[in-house]
């Protein structure tokens, strides 16, 4: 079941997209390994697109056989069920990761990784982009969630991305028409998977300056994250006005666990697996956590973190 429906997959699936793609297609794959939390179950099958002719093929496969498809980035921000994703995943970092400069601009694939643009863009000089050095998304992640920290934001340079529509249509648009907003885009009511985004280049600087900028932001983060790597980042966003961690502690909610889930003690936004951690013990947390607060302070977390879940596609006819 997925949504609510039951999902029926079809047997020769694996045949008909090895056909329909140039990139790889493999069954049974886990999924918590391509993820930071490192939770959840298996995927029925993966596809790696080695083109956005790829990701277009893909999608008419699951659409013509009403077949679930997640679209996963680095996956940074998402929280596998345990009993694993009925369907397809495709993994954009796996193909679709081109990147070169044009002009003003730099064009990304969307599966090119955040810390390979910000090193892209210190390689030629350019500044602007050292605060997503040390987010650990891929870019088409970073378009979908309008990536961001105290120190920049995908909206202060995005020119336009290109997505495919559920119907396997290309399209492109700018900026201001992606409703880039705080961690969201049009992308979270209106599917589609973004396959390449174009950047501004609005100032160079010398190389040093633009490194010693990265490392600092690096250095910054680093003391004010978890020493526990296996996390998704922020579970909450950012209540108007305040901040989640704060509220989180205040509440008296640092170091509660479910599992070998923890709310960390020294980011208390942040929870980390600790090692045997499942979706159930994270999400539990999550839903423990939000009622502490909302009793305490009066405040209703909303979640950043995904349950990753399958975009909806057309069934063609
Ligand atoms: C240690 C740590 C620190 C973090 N710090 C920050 C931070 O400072 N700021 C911040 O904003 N976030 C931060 N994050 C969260 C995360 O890195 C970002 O949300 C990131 O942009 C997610 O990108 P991803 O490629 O990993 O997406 P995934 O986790 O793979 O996917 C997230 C969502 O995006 C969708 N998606 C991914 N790629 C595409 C695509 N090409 N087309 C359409 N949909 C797509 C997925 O379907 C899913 O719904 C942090 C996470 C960690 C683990």
């Amino acid at each position: 079941m997925v949504d609510g429906r039951l999902v029926h997959m079809p047997s020769n699936l694996h045949d008909t997209l090895t056909d329909a793609v140039e990139g790889t297609v493999a069954r049974d794959v886990p999924i918590a390994p391509l993820t930071t939390f490192r939770i959840g179950g298996s995927a029925d099958l993966l596809v790696q697109p080695a083109s956005r002719q790829d990701v277009v093929a893909v999608l008419r496969v699951c659409s013509e056989c009403g077949v679930p498809l997640y679209i996963l980035g680095a996956g940074s921000n998402l929280i596998v069920p345990d009993e694993g994703l009925r369907g397809v995943v495709l993994r954009l970092p796996d193909g679709i990761d081109d990147i070169s400069l044009h002009g003003d601009t730099i064009v990304c694939g969307a599966g090119v990784l955040d810390c390979r643009l910000a090193e892209f863009a210190l390689g030629h000089q350019v500044t602007g982009f050292e605060w997503i050095f040390d987010i650990p998304g891929s870019v088409g992640g970073a378009v979908y969630m309008n990536a961001g920290n105290n120190d920049g934001e995908i909206s202060h340079s995005l020119v336009l991305a290109k997505w495919v529509s559920p119907d396997g249509e290309l399209h492109e648009a700018g900026a201001e028409e992606l409703k880039l907003g705080y961690r969201t885009s049009r992308f979270h009511n209106e599917p589609g998977i973004i396959v390449e985004a174009v950047f501004a280049i609005s100032a160079r600087a010398d190389g040093s300056s633009i490194r010693g900028r990265m490392d600092s932001i690096k250095e910054l983060r680093g003391s004010k994250f978890p020493e526990e790597s296996l996390c998704a980042g922020s579970i909450f966003k950012r209540p108007l006005g305040d901040y989640a961690g704060r509220l989180i502690e205040e509440a008296g909610c640092g170091g509660m666990s479910v599992g070998g889930a923890l709310v960390s003690h020294k980011h208390k936004g942040f929870i980390v697996n600790r090692g045997d951690a499942t979706a159930s013990d994270v999400l539990t947390l999550i839903e423990q956590v939000r009622r502490r607060v909302l009793e305490h302070s009066g405040v209703e977390l909303e979640t950043e973190v995904e349950v990753f879940s399958p975009i909806p596609t057309t069934r063609r006819t």
